[in-house]
């Protein structure tokens, strides 16, 4: 089929987001080796690309000590999406480990998922609400995969989502306007930046 040209809807990108950061956890979903860096079995070219920004965000989140969770993709040998993907985050492997530059903390949740939904037979759900949280602040890749798939979860259990677009990264740009249009228009998700996010001041 001939390529087809196609316009994004447009999507507000809000310039200035206050959190509260006793509610409002960070989740980094699915930067691990495999995805992230060179030698990796599903290569994200542009994920390298938002390590600053998920960078700045985690160092933000641990000043102001907010709840931070990760998703780690995690598989068994002959996991039924190696038929689909290829091989990879095989457990135990260099490229299922998270990257250095955000490795998790003693203290930080970890949430080894099987499947795109970071919440999909996991406690994430569980863990964020005894933390109390309410919003989540989501980030890492794959846009229209992991990303989409945790943030669509979480709104579905009316968590209020928040999208910095220079956090996230997609195989092509496609992948990843289409994702931040489902977040926002789907799941009424807030689609920022990493350098728009502020804390609320106490009353
Ligand atoms: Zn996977």
């Amino acid at each position: 089929m001939a390529e087809r040209m196609v316009v994004v809807p447009e999507y507000p990108v809000t310039e200035h987001v206050t959190i509260d950061p006793a509610r409002t956890a960070l989740l980094i979903v699915d930067m691990q080796n495999d995805f992230v860096k060179e030698g990796g079995k599903l290569v994200v070219p542009t994920a390298r690309e938002t390590l600053p920004a998920i960078r700045r965000l985690l160092e933000a989140a641990r000043q102001r000590g907010q709840f931070i969770a990760y998703t780690q993709d995690t598989h068994l040998p002959n996991d039924p999406e190696f038929p689909i993907w290829g091989e990879h985050c095989l457990i135990g492997s260099w490229g299922w480990e998270i990257v250095a530059e955000l490795a998790p903390q003693p203290g930080e949740l970890v949430i080894q998922k099987r499947r795109y939904d970071g919440f999909y037979g996991t406690s994430l759900d569980h863990d964020l609400r005894v933390a109390g949280v309410d919003t989540l602040i989501v980030t890492g890749t794959v846009a229209n995969i992991g990303v989409l798939h945790s943030a669509g979860s979480a709104a579905l259990r009316w968590f209020k989502v928040i999208v910095p677009k220079d956090a996230i990264s997609a195989l092509t740009e496609f992948d990843l306007e289409a994702a931040l249009r489902q977040i926002h228009f789907l799941y009424r998700g807030v689609i920022t930046t990493s350098h728009a996010l502020s804390v609320s001041q106490p009353a």
